[in-house]
């Protein structure tokens, strides 16, 4: 199922999209074993993001008309506020050898700010004098219960769905930090750079090892395009090397990192992250003088 988190007349709530129409799931009545939460972040903190929560919420409400919307009637609300979102760093190899670097021997990891994270249709703001700015469409994972030291075998049993994340980066920062040995955090973590979105696909519906197409477009014209095939370090790998020292919880993101063909975007241009069978989060990007 698609779940996302939306806004009409004012209710905020959590929905299922199912093509053009969405079942708004928060406003069925249960009364199920299940807690019902309203709010996504609700659900991961208490591990019960679950399909078959949704399933039966959903079997309960269909054929309730008032539940439904349309999708064009909405507003995209951001999903959740994950605990932390870790990014991968050259994970594609055309990519690590673009930015002049080998492929790396192990998975190269770095935080994003969650007070970066935007919805679907909101605005990144370009702050005045940042210099350059790069999209960077990514595959996320979402981790849907704690993870500790978990096997390669059992990590897709720790995934809660997928969505997209646009790792924006303010790339002048990046590489005057990265000359002065500093971590990546700020030029990564700018508030608004981190789009994600449009909804979450739950994990039955895509295997950890499935090849998606990966596309970005800026106005409309293709650009970074490449295949989560081409991932040097996948999903179940992802997870067990991270939660082998570092614990991973409910409403997690891992961001696998981006394909080759990295290139700036400005005010007033629309970024479209499109993945195969997930969807496409489209962002603006608008100046931010004063801030
Ligand atoms: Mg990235």
């Amino acid at each position: 199922m698609k779940i996302g988190y939306f806004l009409h007349e004012q209710c905020q709530f959590l929905g299922a999209v199912f093509g053009e129409r969405v079942i708004d799931l928060t406003g069925v009545p249960w009364g199920g074993s299940h807690p019902f939460l309203q709010r996504l972040t609700d659900l991961f903190r208490t591990e019960n993001f679950s399909t078959h929560l949704f399933q039966s919420l959903y079997a309960e409400g269909k054929d309730r008309e008032d539940l439904w919307h349309d999708i064009g009637c909405l507003t995209y609300l951001p999903l959740f506020i994950p605990g932390k979102i870790i990014c991968l760093g050259l994970n594609y190899e055309k990519h690590a050898r673009e930015g002049g670097r080998e492929a790396p021997e192990e998975p190269i990891y770095f935080e994003k700010a969650v007070t970066a994270m935007i919805a679907h249709g909101q605005t990144v703001l370009y702050p005045d004098g940042l210099g350059r700015v790069d999209p960077e469409p990514e595959l996320a994972v979402i981790i849907g219960k704690r993870a500790q030291k978990v096997s390669e075998a059992a990590a897709r049993e720790y995934i809660a769905g997928y969505t997209i994340l646009n790792d924006v980066t303010a790339r002048d920062i990046q590489a005057k930090d990265i000359r002065n040995r500093q971590p990546w955090y700020r030029s990564k973590s700018i508030d608004t750079f981190c789009p994600v979105g449009p909804w979450i696909v739950t994990a039955d519906e895509i295997d950890p090892l499935a090849p998606l197409h990966i596309q970005l477009r800026v106005n409309g014209e293709a650009r970074q395009d490449g295949t989560t095939a081409d991932l040097i370090f996948k999903i179940p790998t992802l997870i067990a090397t991270i939660s082998s020292l570092i614990t991973l919880e409910a409403g997690d993101i891992i961001s696998t990192g981006t394909p080759s063909g990295i290139a700036p975007v400005y005010p007033g241009d629309i970024m479209e992250i499109e993945i195969e069978r997930i969807g496409v989060l489209r962002n603006p990007i608008g100046a931010a003088s004063g801030r």
